[in-house]
């Protein structure tokens, strides 16, 4: 079996080596995890979370009285912070997750992507969507690389009207770099194609898929004192998160048209 998740990771180790706009990305400190996505569904082929960002600055949810403006009532304050995710000896700040078996089939590529790469094999569309995540990640500071206006001053959008050229230099000089053409070779399969080819797809998941880590809120011990708020305030009711992860957390998943499925436990092996 092939998996889908290792052989992102080990190209998008070569991938930085070799173009140098991405060389100050510590990939050790990126986990590759996969996502159940069908092919004929819309919605993302991969995604870049950060989970190295710092704890929100305090805040807190009010309601409003209509007519005269004044707070009726708030909730407790309350942070969002980043879950910790630990996997090997290091921490990871970034994770990239493939949507199985949507990213390999990639029936919605957008005209203008496939103008973009008109000189190459439909399959370099994937390698743009694995170099597109790789840019996300912000080697300065925490957090998904902002895109700065033409003025220089920051923009809120993460995807500037440079970033898509961008990416499409880099993936071509990564291929004029004669990179080794077995670390690409499973890019150039479909879904069908992989399993035929590989006997079936398998990639590194969360235990708790489908949900993976995320940021999540917690109620600040003690509460701030805030006099200029005095109105009535209701607790927070959040739900049971985990907020660390380890390998332990990760699991070896197989992948199927339509399902997905957990095959073995992933970090150390426990009595039964
Ligand atoms: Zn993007």
């Amino acid at each position: 079996m092939i998996n889908y998740t290792e052989r992102v990771w080990q190209l998008m180790s070569d991938i930085v080596e070799r173009v140098p706009a991405l060389s100050d990305v510590d990939v050790n400190r990126v986990l590759v995890f996969a996502r159940a996505g069908r092919a004929d569904t819309p919605g993302p082929y991969a995604t870049c979370h950060c989970v190295s960002l710092p704890p929100s600055e305090p805040g807190y949810y009010y309601w409003r009285d209509r007519a005269t403006g004044a707070l009726t009532r708030r909730s407790e304050w309350f942070i969002t912070r980043s879950p910790v995710v630990h996997v090997g000896t290091g921490a990871i700040d970034f994770m990239v997750s493939f949507t199985l078996p949507r990213f390999c089939d990639q029936r919605r590529v957008s005209a203008r992507k496939r103008a973009r790469y008109s000189e190459h094999p439909t399959w370099v569309a994937k390698l743009d969507t694995v170099v597109h995540e790789l840019y996300h990640i912000d080697p300065e500071r925490p957090g998904i690389r902002r895109i700065e206006r033409a003025d220089g001053t920051p923009s809120t959008r993460s995807h500037g009207p440079s970033f898509f050229e961008d990416v499409a230099a880099m993936v071509n000089q990564y291929l004029s770099s004669n990179p080794d053409p077995a670390l690409l070779e499973f890019l150039q399969y479909d879904f069908a194609g992989l399993t035929a080819r590989y006997g079936g797809v398998v990639g590194t998941a969360f235990r708790t898929f489908p949900s993976y880590p995320q940021r999540y809120i917690e109620v600040l011990t003690p509460q701030p004192e805030a006099p200029s708020h005095d109105c009535p305030v209701e607790a927070l009711k959040l739900p049971r998160v985990v907020t660390h992860f380890t390998d332990d957390d990760l699991v070896t998943r197989e992948f199927f048209a339509e399902t997905s499925r957990s095959q073995v436990r992933k970090g150390r092996s426990r009595a039964a």
